[in-house]
């Protein structure tokens, strides 16, 4: 369908006339901005008609006489203006414009959801990852020397690490291999998860500071 067509289905001259600033009174009256009009002599509706001038046409006549254009700038300016679908010059009706305008709103909520996941899973294996460094640095630094292996005083940090890596090990694993319900699974858990972590070395720092 061509850019007339589409616009002679989807807009009045009346719709225009009152969109470029023409007062039309409840009978569909105005006064003609086509020559000097005290009383309203135009009749608007679908197509406009002046009883005093004469002037006579459809929306993109109106257009093009009021501002001055040809019809096919006319009608442009009416299609930008009225967001009439360049692409598929088709009528959309109310029902069609709500489903799509509904359809497209769920479509983004549901990316911005798989956004909002994706960065929140992100951020949990970064978190991992340095829970993960802190106890595999503890595991060498504070290895037990053969002395204390004897005497068994053993660096609290040590056994943490020892007691703790293997089960973030595992968590890093199914964050990085896991199927999408192992991984959901998981982030159900994360703050727990986190905050069990942080509490850990955060005692285990504690008790060994001094
Ligand atoms: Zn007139």
């Amino acid at each position: 369908m061509g850019i007339f067509d589409t616009i002679r289905d989807n807009v009045t001259a009346r719709q225009v006339a009152e969109y470029y600033g023409l007062q039309v009174n409840r009978n569909g009256m105005a006064c003609c901005p086509f020559h000097n009009d005290r009383h309203p002599s135009m009749k608007l509706d679908k197509r406009f008609h002046c009883f005093g001038c004469q002037a006579d046409g459809d929306a993109v006549d109106y257009v093009g006489r009021l501002l001055g254009l040809g019809a096919k700038e006319a009608a442009c300016k009416i299609a930008y203006d009225f967001h009439l679908d360049f692409d598929i010059w088709k009528k959309e009706s109310k029902q069609e414009r709500y489903a799509r305008i509904r359809h497209e709103k769920e479509k983004e909520h549901e990316q911005n959801v798989r956004r909002a996941y994706a960065e929140e899973l992100r951020q949990f294996r970064l978190k991992l990852t340095g829970f993960f460094h802190t106890l595999h640095n503890w595991e060498f630094e504070y290895s037990p020397t053969k002395e204390q292996w004897d005497t068994e005083v053993i660096d609290e940090r040590y056994t943490i690490a020892i007691n703790y890596k293997d089960r973030l090990e595992d968590y890093m694993d199914i964050l990085d291999f896991g199927e999408d319900d192992e991984i959901y699974e998981l982030y159900k858990h994360r703050e727990e998860i986190i905050s069990k972590y942080e509490r850990e070395i955060t005692k285990a720092e504690q008790r060994t500071i001094g």
